[in-house]
């Protein structure tokens, strides 16, 4: 294990690629309120706390690799989403981000909706008793038994994907003797990622049905003909963690302008839009994202003056944030095992997780931060590169970040914004045991999803 310390200057610059950091932040110390959830701090001796508990006690009591979420946080976020959009649109919360009983209980309480896309969420959405009506159901290739399922449940919309799907849930509707509210999913032609949406090769994609060449109207055309299927909007998602509205706004023209070619081809104004999820937030503090009551006014603006454009009522609005709500409220907390200096480039600091907790940096090359919170330090920064313990050399949990140069096994360390995508991409690569979900609001701590054992393992090997 090395001890020595990286002077910070220029010549890091070399080893980093574009974009990443090109000096040590000042304040090793300092906990970014911009990437950390709001109740964590450190207390006099240097800890960080999360709502009042010092995470050193947290880690005896749980264990690391764990996810500590901040439910004030959470709950915070939520009704900043539901006040931002009143009561003329609707919030439904992407359940893949992550999704558990407590979580679904959270949500009914402070009044948003809930996204599913699988019969599993489904299932929990509806043991932890979301209602029905406010559950919506997505997918490009839902079977024959989530549709029933949903159907039977009576969930509020079911988000149309393709053709066969227009047939499938119409059939399944009817053999039930009911009637499905359906949004069709469009593809605009936008797809945004990050900072930028690129306006071309955007329908070579699975999901939806593209407007360009007229697929989406040829869907609605054939829903509105179907008994068991009560059409109430169009819906489409443009992508993922996106920093701007300008995607927004392509795409809810374009909405609007399929809305007004079925007011004239079919003499109806179909009540609702939806425009999706994929509102970014902050995972370093490079990352500016815009708060709900921003995006609400921006998004509200748009709609409305496409559809005074094209002389329709405006529709009734519904949006889908899962990472925005979900991401920021969540953080990891790793063991320091082991330390490896390579002279010239960075150390490697192995954690007691990695991929198999959050995919997410290989995967989609997605850069987080990370602190040190057992303890501060005064040493020099040392540029570091944090790795799991799996059988891979892309097993990075933190391609690039400053670490005190004095960090040794045993220290804990904490990464921010692991609350969307990383528990529910969780694997049991290597036969981890995925980690538990930890609750903290007011000075206590509960298990809402608990670790994983090797007797959970051996229970599915049946030999
Ligand atoms: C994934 C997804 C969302 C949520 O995306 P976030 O980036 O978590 O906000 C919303 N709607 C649909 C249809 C999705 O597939």
């Amino acid at each position: 294990m090395s001890r020595s310390a990286h002077p910070a200057g220029p010549r890091y610059a070399d080893v980093l690629p574009e974009g990443h950091y090109t000096a040590p932040p000042t304040d090793l110390n300092a906990l970014d309120p911009r990437v950390w959830s709001r109740t964590v701090t450190r207390n006099a001796e240097g800890v960080a706390t999360v709502g009042g508990l010092d995470v050193k006690r947290l880690a005896e009591e749980f264990g690391t690799p764990a996810y500590f979420l901040d439910e004030d946080d959470f709950r915070a976020r939520c009704r900043a989403w539901r006040d931002a959009f009143g009561d003329d649109a609707d919030v439904f919360y992407a359940g893949k981000a992550f999704l558990s009983r407590a979580v679904v209980r959270w949500l009914h309480e402070e009044g948003l909706n809930l996204d599913v896309c699988s019969a599993g969420e489904l299932a929990t959405a509806l043991d932890a008793g979301m209602p029905a009506e406010r559950i919506a159901l997505h997918g490009n290739n839902k079977s024959t038994e989530e549709i029933t399922r949903a159907v039977e449940a009576g969930v509020g919309r079911i988000v149309l994907d393709s053709f066969q799907e227009i047939v499938r849930v119409a059939h399944i509707a009817e053999r039930l003797g009911k009637r499905q509210r359906v949004q069709i999913r469009v593809t605009v032609g936008v797809e945004a990622h990050t900072h930028e949406f690129i306006a071309t090769a955007h329908e070579d994609q699975k999901f939806g049905l593209a407007l360009a060449g007229g697929q989406a109207a040829e869907a609605v055309r054939r829903a509105l003909k179907l008994d068991g299927l009560e059409v109430i909007g169009i819906h489409s998602h443009i992508g993922s963690q996106i920093f701007d509205t300008s995607g927004f706004e392509v795409a809810a023209h374009r909405v609007v302008g399929l809305l007004k070619e079925i007011r004239d081809e079919h003499g109806i104004e179909l009540p609702e839009i939806d425009l999706g999820g994929g509102l970014g937030i902050a995972y370093t503090p490079e990352d500016d994202p815009r708060e709900p009551h921003e995006i609400a006014r921006a998004l509200g603006d748009i709609v409305t003056r496409e559809c005074a454009a094209a002389g329709l009522a405006v529709p009734r609005l519904s949006v889908e944030p899962g990472r925005a709500i979900v991401g920021p409220t969540a953080f990891t907390l790793y063991e320091v095992g082991t330390i490896k200096e390579l002279p010239g480039l960075r150390t490697y600091v192995s954690v007691d997780g990695g991929m198999s907790d959050n995919i997410r940096t290989a995967l989609y090359d997605a850069e987080y931060s990370v602190a040190l919170v057992s303890r501060t330090s005064t040493a020099a920064p040392m540029l570091s590169r944090v790795v799991g313990k799996h059988c891979e050399s892309g097993d990075i949990v933190v391609r690039d970040a400053f670490l005190p140069a004095d960090v040794a096994p045993g220290d804990l360390l904490a990464v921010p914004a692991t609350g969307a995508y990383c528990r529910s991409m969780a694997s049991n690569y290597n036969h981890a045991l995925r980690p538990p979900v930890v609750a903290v609001k007011d000075g206590a701590a509960r298990v809402i999803v608990r670790r994983e054992t090797e007797e959970d393992l051996l229970r599915l090997d049946v030999g």
